[in-house]
């Protein structure tokens, strides 16, 4: 048998073919390309992938961005970024409201390697202000919705600062998702995913995205050959599949979001509910400067009075939602952060961090409203007739 000609015409496929191929013929071009820096054309598996390039475009063109790219994961797609954008004797000030493993490699990691961190109060804009100026700053980190308060972040503000200290802002979207926000508009420089939640959308992939300037794109795609952390070209696939309904699942989501969350706040053993959507959301004021058309996305936090050992009864009495992490999925997700995604913070560090006695981070799925909503009454009812009051 002949290997097959990369001369050979195809028919156009309407859905990408996955190129499952570590490796491509290589001619003139390829040649040409190695010898510029290998990014522009088709021949090793870990520079690029046909598959990865048409996920990466579509990601780009969903956040506005000129350019995109694919990584293993949401935390290659982080570590990558700030591993081109820093070198030792750099300062980055982020949010203190941040997905735990970009806690660690900020608080741990980045230190070891001479790069130096200051954690601010996302809402402090004072705060913000006074770290970024006071010594020169390269990178400005934050998430737009945080985890779990769900803390709007400003960003028309925070570029603002950043671009006035010559610092670059770097915006993980992962939890509003361009269908809720689009952070380049507002001035961000890079834009990341966990492309493994909501743009996959269905709980069966691990992914990362990163987009902005085709110039920063390409410095950051130079690491991902360097470091490793590039996407295979199933899982590609897979992200790709998702994000054809990307739009329909979000619209969705988010009317769920914000019928679950009145209900929520309707019930006199719910202490407190963080949903952008709600009229009482105590950052409000930001939400319109942030997030388009009034959406509030598909995440909520909510804390059941009783504390922490009633919102465990709650979760094991749920029927439908599922008492698992991660989120962005098709099926309703449910945990508890102190247990979980903030389970090596003390009580007093939750506190300070906002994350309530008692709450609840539950991501809307696609199940009926009515029934998500149902399930929910019957497990509060239930978890209101034991012994935590
Ligand atoms: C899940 C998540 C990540 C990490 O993404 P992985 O795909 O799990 O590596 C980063 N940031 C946020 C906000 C996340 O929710």
């Amino acid at each position: 048998m002949t290997a097959p000609s990369h001369q050979a015409t195809h028919p156009r496929p309407v859905v990408p073919p996955i190129y499952q191929s570590a490796t491509f013929f290589l001619n003139e071009q390829a040649y040409q390309d190695i010898q510029a820096g290998g990014l522009n054309e088709h021949w090793y598996g870990r520079f690029r992938n046909p598959t990865v390039d048409v996920v990466a475009d579509a990601i780009a063109t969903l956040e506005h961005a000129e350019a995109g790219l694919m990584t293993s994961s949401g935390m290659a797609a982080i570590a990558t970024t700030l591993l081109t954008l820093l070198t030792a004797g750099d300062r980055v000030v982020s949010s203190r409201q941040v997905y735990g493993d970009t806690w660690d490699l900020l608080v741990r990691d980045l230190p070891r390697l001479g790069v130096d961190v200051v954690m601010v109060d996302v809402t402090d804009l004072q705060a913000w202000r006074a770290a970024i100026q006071q010594r020169p700053t390269a990178v400005v980190y934050t998430e737009t919705l945080s985890n779990p308060q769900l803390e709007v972040a400003d960003l028309p503000a925070l570029a603002g600062l950043a671009s006035a200290a010559g610092a670059r802002l770097v915006v993980d979207n992962t939890f509003a998702t361009p269908y809720v926000v689009n952070p380049l508009p507002l001035g961000a420089d890079l834009v990341i995913h966990s492309a493994t939640k909501f743009l996959n959308g269905h709980s069966d992939v691990i992914a990362g995205a990163v987009a902005g300037d085709r110039a920063t794109v390409r410095e950051v795609q130079r690491r991902v050959v360097t470091f490793g952390g590039c996407l295979d070209p199933h899982a590609a696939y897979l992200v790709w599949r998702g994000l054809q309904t990307f739009n329909l699942r979000l619209q969705r989501q988010c009317a769920t979001a914000r019928a679950v969350a009145a209900y929520l706040e309707s019930r006199d053993d719910v202490v407190s509910v963080r949903y952008p959507g709600l009229p009482s959301y105590p950052g409000r004021s930001i939400v319109p400067r942030v997030i388009k058309h009034d959406r509030g996305g598909a995440m909520i936090a909510f804390a059941v009075a009783g504390g922490d050992s009633r919102a465990l009864q709650v979760l094991r009495d749920l029927r439908l939602a599922c008492e698992a992490t991660s989120l962005g999925g098709v099926e309703t997700l449910v945990s508890a952060p102190f247990n979980s995604s903030h389970f090596s913070l003390t009580r007093e560090e939750r506190r300070a961090a906002r994350i309530d006695d008692g709450m609840i981070r539950l991501s809307c799925g696609l199940e009926d409203p009515d029934d998500l909503i149902a399930d929910l009454r019957r497990a509060l009812d239930n978890a209101a007739t034991r012994t935590w009051a």
